[in-house]
């Protein structure tokens, strides 16, 4: 990648020119998008939209840091990626809460059959 400003060749994993300082970010980045899920997905507790929310966000943060990213998409990949993980906490919980009651259901079951 060439810098459109003075031409010069821009090294690698680096978002500035080394002669001009022309600043430059490579990809675009998903945060309107990582924000979508990352609501939809705790608006439905759903972590088919909270995983991709999580791990998008994730890596997208990562790019941010390395300058790929423009920095102006930080609050949204963040605030979708935080949406996300709660929304797969929570799924995690109801699902360990519904185990927990079926077991507790089942044993109850096993103890009345035992005394009766
Ligand atoms: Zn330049």
């Amino acid at each position: 990648m060439y810098c459109q400003n003075c031409g010069t060749e821009l090294v690698e994993n680096s978002n500035q020119c080394q002669n001009c300082h022309q600043v430059y970010a490579k990809e675009q980045g998903r945060g309107v998008m990582i924000l979508i899920f990352g609501i939809l997905s705790l608006v439905s507790l759903g972590p088919f939209l909270g995983i991709p929310a999580w791990v998008m966000g994730y890596k997208d943060l990562k790019k941010i840091k390395d300058g790929i990213i423009p920095v102006s998409e930080k609050g949204m990949t963040q605030a979708g990626m935080i949406l996300g993980i709660i929304s797969v906490v929570l799924t995690i919980l109801l699902i360990l809460a519904v185990a927990a009651i079926m077991v507790i259901v089942f044993m109850v079951n096993q103890n009345e059959g035992t005394f009766s």
